[in-house]
């Protein structure tokens, strides 16, 4: 479900759980005890919290942004996401305007990718409503796509400095254990209670920093898995939690229901001149809309892959194991075997598909070093580079906007495909799967068998 959704379905939830009665703890007693909260908080936060791209300039739509891509992200991994995002869109309406595909390179990696989507609509919204900004009203943000009361309250008080508390996992640790609450914090109406407890205490001259020091000291100091740093805490002497000795037990969390498991068999497919084969995956549901490996269902043996490949008049050659993998989403798994293929497109028909001459000519006006993925000469190779960081391009736009029209016709052509065909796949070198396809971090497990050692 899409964030903002998520958390509005929450919303409705809770009405239903605060029908059935109010959670456990609560009253004036802890009101009063979190009123002393703000002041060594804000002066703590003050002189300890992190210099980050976003705080160094709050303007909104980089506060935006900002705040959804950080939903799922560690902070120190999203700043380079952070600064390419805001460079190659540094606006609303560049947003809104934005390639589909460059949108889906910019998150490559980040997962979650409903999340760039949404933000593809909201800015839509904003063009048509807002003279292309984003709405000073806290009811407002709450209407666009994927924003719900957490990032309307993180919006609002950090960029229009409205008085919202934003409570996302980490204010929701940091309270329960301030106030040694036992409550389950995955129930919506927990969530809703500490957003009343916290409004209700918030400095009117300061909600922003206020809410983002609640999150930076559950972010670096009540840290969750293991021991919080009590001794670092600017509260430790409200903290109700640690005088129980019961930090480590807080905040309840009821387990998420079991993921189901599903195997495949990943193929890492490649053509005579070394390109790799990615395949469309469907315009709904996990991954929608993103390239992926060509993979089959269940774990194959090496001669069902060649029968199942030649089935498809998909010639093979050699076929080696090329490990496994396993990628978690948060209501499955992948179980995957990997295999590399070593295909013949043969007359080259499939190859033009990306590397015709437009290409080669595009890339005579940007200098010789972009062509690598179109070259003659084979880029990947048995033997390919072994590594596996994720690279971020430096300027994927520039390269996309000249291949855009293709992309399109690509994307048209392939969408809803069930499994993938000979007339399916495209066959992408390195310098193309660096700057053009959005291949998700769920395959990363064999990117050292990529073109260039996925780079
Ligand atoms: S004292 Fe420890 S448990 Fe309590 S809020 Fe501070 S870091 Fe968290």
């Amino acid at each position: 479900m899409a964030e903002g959704k998520r958390e509005k379905a929450a919303e409705k939830s809770c009405a239903a759980d605060e029908k059935k009665g109010s959670p456990q703890g609560g009253g004036a007693a802890d009101q009063e005890h979190l009123k002393k909260i703000p002041d060594p908080l804000l002066n703590w936060y003050t002189g300890n919290r992190r210099i980050l791209p976003w705080r160094e300039d709050p303007a909104p739509y980089r506060v935006w942004i900002s705040e959804i891509m950080l939903q799922q992200t560690r902070v120190e991994a999203g700043k380079a996401y952070f600064q390419r995002f805001v460079k190659e869109l540094p606006d609303v309406e560049a947003l809104a305007n934005a390639d589909d595909e460059l949108l889906m390179k910019l998150w490559e990696g980040l997962g979650y990718y409903n999340r760039a989507r949404n933000l593809k609509k909201a800015a839509g919204v904003m063009m048509e409503r807002y003279g292309g900004r984003l709405p000073a009203s806290y009811e407002e943000l709450l209407e666009l796509p994927g924003i719900g009361p957490y990032t309307a309250g993180a919006i609002g008080s950090i960029a229009f400095g409205i008085v919202r508390p934003a409570v996302d996992g980490n204010v929701l640790r940091v309270v329960s254990r301030i106030l040694a609450r036992k409550d389950d914090i995955a129930k919506a109406s927990v969530k809703k209670k500490i957003e009343a407890e916290l409004q209700a205490v918030m400095p009117q001259d300061r909600p922003g920093d206020f809410n983002q020091a609640l999150m930076e000291l559950g972010a670096i100091v009540c840290l969750p898995n293991g021991a919080p740093k009590c001794e670092e805490c600017p509260v430790a002497e409200l903290c109700r939690a640690r005088q129980a000795g019961i930090q480590e037990e807080l905040p309840v969390k009821k387990p998420k229901k079991e993921r189901r498991t599903e195997e495949k068999t990943v193929l890492i497919l490649m053509d005579e001149r070394g390109r790799m084969a990615l395949s469309r995956r469907h315009s709904r549901g996990l991954l929608s809309g993103l390239w992926e490996l060509p993979s089959f269902e269940g774990r194959l043996s090496e001669i069902e892959v060649r029968q199942r490949l030649e089935g498809k008049g998909i010639p093979c050659g050699e076929i080696r194991p090329a490990g496994q993998a396993k990628h978690i989403f948060s209501h499955v798994e992948w179980h995957m075997i990997g295999y590399q293929v070593r295909t013949e497109t043969g007359s080259g028909s499939q190859s033009e598909g990306c590397c015709g001459g437009r290409d080669e000519g595009q890339n005579q006006g940007r200098g010789g070093d972009r062509d690598a993925g179109c070259s003659d000469d084979p880029v990947g190779s048995w033997d390919a580079g072994r590594g596996g960081a994720l690279h971020i391009a430096e300027e994927p736009a520039v390269y996309l906007r000249d291949v855009e029209e293709r992309r399109r016709r690509e994307a048209e052509a392939r969408e809803d495909s069930a499994e993938f065909s000979a007339e399916t796949l495209i066959f992408a070198g390195e310098r193309e799967l660096a700057d053009v396809y959005a291949v998700p971090s769920a395959f990363r497990g064999f990117r050292e068998f990529f073109p260039g050692g996925g780079r």
